[in-house]
């Protein structure tokens, strides 16, 4: 048993992102770029609810037979925030009408 021991909250930290974010911003606080980033992109996006990515489920079929045996999980990108969670404008939802038949004006 190895007696080196590391610190979880550290070792749960993506180093190359560390490294990324150091070379573009320099040695600041990250409280500073949390501001510089809210500043630029202000809103929490609606589409990823800010995780910057999106499930596409599609069928996935058996190679033998052609039969759906599954679904795949893919992960992309999410096209309104371009995988940043945050957006520069707000966006909300679009309602969509709909007619269905018709109905007596009176039970409208
Ligand atoms: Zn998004």
């Amino acid at each position: 048993m190895s007696n080196i021991t590391t610190d979880p909250m550290v070792d749960s930290v993506n180093y190359q992102e560390v490294e990324r974010l150091e070379r573009m911003f320099g040695d600041v606080k990250l409280s500073e770029i949390i501001k510089r980033v809210l500043k630029n992109r202000p809103y929490v996006c609606p589409k990823c609810s800010g995780s910057g990515k999106v499930h596409k489920y599609e069928d996935e079929w058996s190679p033998y037979d052609m039969r759906i045996v599954g679904t795949k999980d893919i992960i992309l990108e999410c096209d309104l925030c371009d995988g940043t969670g945050r957006t520069v404008q707000e966006y909300v939802p679009k309602k969509v009408v709909t007619y269905d038949g018709f109905v007596l004006k009176n039970l409208t």
